[in-house]
């Protein structure tokens, strides 16, 4: 199981990854957000203003097109509240390109995002919602003081437009990260409580995701803060499962910041590691066929993406 000696700490290497074909391009479309969660990784919050413009929306259409992408995964922040975020879901679905969500829930309760679920629904947007906890004390302490609340108003709005509901093909995935220093458990044993909890409170969702809490930007300064950032990087690295090498996101992903340079994924984006650990690349200067085969840049934070059953953006990577 651990291919790493226990004996080495410090964090050893990570092992050396190359990119496959490139199939989804997740893009952060800003920092701004309604909330400011104490695990976000981008250090989203209602303060910050950095925004994709509408150029660079342009940009990363054409390469989406170019590349023949299949999924155009989108982020923030709160991706939503960017100005440009309708027109980039309508450009992508002209394209037949599956689009994703990474949707906070609260925001469908914001000021002019009256009509976002019907406007999800109506280009078949999957929505891919944090929903930490099905208990309201866990969210509220992980994601702010009435999170809870606000998120079932959200989901009950998309409910109400189909997605998650039996025999619609709209999909609505939630997303479970732990709450501190440990790894995310069993996810289907996790995703039927979740099922039996929210089923009690008339809420419809498809697909429970765990993901691994990285040891980058807010988690890790808390990590520093209480003194426990070596014991998780510990964790991590003895949870070390060489088969999900294979599995890792960024062999078939381009994460692109709001200012539209691309990385290897959103956690070096968040670290400003450039794609492949070279000079910055701009998405308008990038040759597809050129990708395949090239290094991903790697460092320590990357066992977060293999420890126990492996981390990504679309869940563990194993069962
Ligand atoms: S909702 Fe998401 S993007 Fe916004 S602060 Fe929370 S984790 Fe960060
Ligand atoms: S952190 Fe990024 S680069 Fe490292 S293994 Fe995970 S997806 Fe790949």
């Amino acid at each position: 199981m651990n291919a790493i000696p226990s004996t080495l700490r410090g964090t050893p290497r990570f092992p050396a990854l190359q990119r496959t074909r490139l199939e989804t391009l997740q893009v952060n479309l800003g920092y701004r957000c309604n909330q400011a969660c104490s695990h976000c990784h981008v250090d989203a919050g209602p303060a910050r203003t950095e925004a994709m413009s509408r150029e660079t929306v342009e940009q990363v259409l054409a390469f989406m097109r170019a590349a023949g992408v299949g999924t155009l995964d989108l982020t923030g922040g709160a991706p939503e509240l960017n100005a440009h975020f309708r027109h980039l879901v309508a450009g992508a679905r002209a394209a037949d390109v599956a689009v994703i969500d990474r949707c906070n829930l609260t925001v469908l309760e914001e000021p002019g995002q009256e009509d976002l679920a019907d406007f999800l629904a109506a280009n078949a947007v999957r929505v891919v919602a944090s929903l930490p906890c099905y208990s309201a004390a866990n969210v509220d302490a992980q994601r702010g003081k009435g999170v809870y609340a606000r998120s079932l108003r959200g989901i009950e709005k998309l409910n109400a437009a189909g997605y998650g509901m039996p025999g619609s093909p709209l999909e609505l995935d939630f997303v479970y990260n732990p709450g501190g220093a440990s790894l995310p458990p069993d996810p289907a044993m996790l995703e039927a409580d979740y099922k039996a909890e929210l089923g009690r409170r008339g809420i419809h969702f498809n697909r429970l995701l765990t993901i691994t809490n990285m040891p980058i930007r807010r988690f890790r300064h808390e990590l520093v803060r209480e003194g426990r950032l070596d014991d998780y990087m510990t964790l991590l690295v003895d949870a070390f499962e060489p088969a999900n090498l294979a599995h890792v996101m960024c062999r078939s992903l381009l994460s692109v910041d709001w200012r539209g340079y691309v990385y290897d994924c959103d956690f070096n984006q968040m670290l400003g590691m450039p794609m492949g650990g070279g000079a910055p690349r701009h998405v308008s200067d990038l040759a597809v066929e050129a990708l395949a085969g090239t290094p991903i840049a790697t460092a320590a934070h990357c066992y977060g993406c293999t420890a126990g059953r492996g981390s990504s953006c679309g869940g563990a990577l194993s069962d």
